[in-house]
């Protein structure tokens, strides 16, 4: 057995069938809303995240005090499975910054922020890159200096990229607060209120129509030393745990989304049987085994969740499979289904369009290959030739 396997013991964690009958009743009684008219997609879902969390569906291994249902990841992982075969939006994506408070934020914190995070009454939005700190997030240049009286800190900078930032409450925020020790040692995280005054949000349109990207100026921004998260200079350790979390395999439902749409490509396939060239039969039998491949990874994601093990580095290889099997599909669907090319704005379209952003959201796939080679492999750095 290698380090990187890790047996597939799910234990039987006890209510999970009840858990699933009790959500397919709620599901029965709150049909899947419908978007309205001139309703923006990230203002649609949030309507979707409240109604989910009204049933309780939101959180599910977040601990109870602080607004959860104290139970398993296999809990959440089977939410996320019931919604997507229903062919519900899926949870909210908001997993990843809960896990960065709950390890990091202070327990006044924690209870303050979380409940109403899962209740969708504060949205947050993730503040990380800036202009020129993507793929080398240690050099930010955001600064928040602190005040001599050491309550809080005025803040200086530019975010860019930042999602939904224009229907948030909340930023996770990266500043520098030293600027003379080394990166990983001297940046800061704080819960940053948006209404604050001299922070700007700037949306910008992205190709498939959304705004969901947005600039975020931060002009002589007061912050308290109290929306500080961690220590001063826990930011780097609270951003890789946070990308770890996104990175990873864990929410199925858009595995499940995955596998709908498979379906309605080999059905399209049997019924035009004769109309397809075999390169584009062996392209969907491709989709078929990228999507394999995920659902083996999230069951062993689970698997090491349920046995305590964080988030780490391995979810890199996660990303890496994510981005292939949604890119491939994508692109294979507008093969097997013109028209939805031609409708210009169909909804395969458009997953089309938002699926060219996984090789770069949550870290580049360049930089996810460079994570397995250094921290998984743990392979030399390329030498430099003179
Ligand atoms: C849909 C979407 C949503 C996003 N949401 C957020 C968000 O909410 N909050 C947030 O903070 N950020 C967000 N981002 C930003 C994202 O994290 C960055 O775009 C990403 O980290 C890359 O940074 P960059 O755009 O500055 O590109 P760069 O870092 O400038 O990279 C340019 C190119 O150079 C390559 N490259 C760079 N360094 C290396 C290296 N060492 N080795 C090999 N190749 C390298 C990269 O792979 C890439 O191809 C989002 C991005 C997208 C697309």
């Amino acid at each position: 057995m290698s380090e990187f396997d890790i047996p597939l013991d799910f234990g039987d964690p006890a209510g999970l069938e009840t858990l699933r009958e009790e959500l397919r009743a709620w599901l029965a009684e709150h049909p899947l809303p419908e978007r309205r008219p001139a309703e923006e997609p990230a203002e649609f879902l949030h309507r979707w995240h409240r109604r989910l969390h009204s049933g309780g569906w939101v959180g599910l291994d977040v601990p109870e005090e602080y607004g959860g249902r104290g139970l398993t990841a296999l809990h959440q992982v089977a939410v996320s499975d019931e919604l997507g075969a229903c062919r519900a939006p899926g949870v909210p994506r908001i997993g990843y910054l809960a896990h960065a408070l709950l390890e990091f934020a202070s327990e006044e914190q924690r209870a303050r922020l979380l409940p109403r995070m899962l209740a969708g009454d504060d949205v947050w939005c993730q503040g990380f890159s800036e202009p020129g700190a993507g793929s080398d997030l240690a050099s930010m240049t955001t600064y928040a200096r602190r005040a001599d009286d050491g309550r809080g800190y005025t803040v200086n900078g530019q975010k860019l990229w930042t999602s939904y930032a224009q229907y948030s409450d909340y930023c996770l925020l990266l500043a520098r607060t030293d600027r003379d020790s080394p990166a990983h040692a001297s940046i800061t995280a704080f819960a940053l209120p948006l209404d604050r005054a001299g922070v700007t949000v700037r949306p910008l349109r992205a190709a498939n129509g959304d705004d969901e990207f947005c600039e975020l100026f931060l002009d002589d921004v007061t912050v308290a030393a109290h929306e500080r998260i961690g220590a001063e200079g826990d930011g780097w350790r609270l951003a890789m745990t946070t990308v770890n979390y996104e990175r990873n395999a864990l929410d199925t439902g858009h595995l499940s989304k995955y596998g709908l749409l498979l379906e309605r490509l080999k059905h399209e396939l049997r019924a035009r049987q004769g109309e397809f060239d075999g390169g584009l039969v062996s392209a969907v039998g491709r989709c078929v085994v990228d999507y394999q491949v995920l659902v083996a990874h999230s069951r062993r994601r689970t698997a090491e969740r349920l046995a305590g093990r964080a988030a780490g580095p391995e979810s890199s290889v996660d990303k890496l499979l994510m981005t292939r099997a949604e890119q491939r599909l994508y692109e294979t669907a507008l093969r097997v289904l013109p028209d939805e090319l031609a409708q210009d704005g169909g909804a395969v379209y458009g997953e089309y369009l938002y699926s060219r952003a996984a090789s770069v959201y949550g870290g580049t796939s360049q930089i996810q290959r460079n994570i397995i080679a250094k921290r998984l492999l743990r392979l030399p750095s390329a030498s430099r030739t003179s």
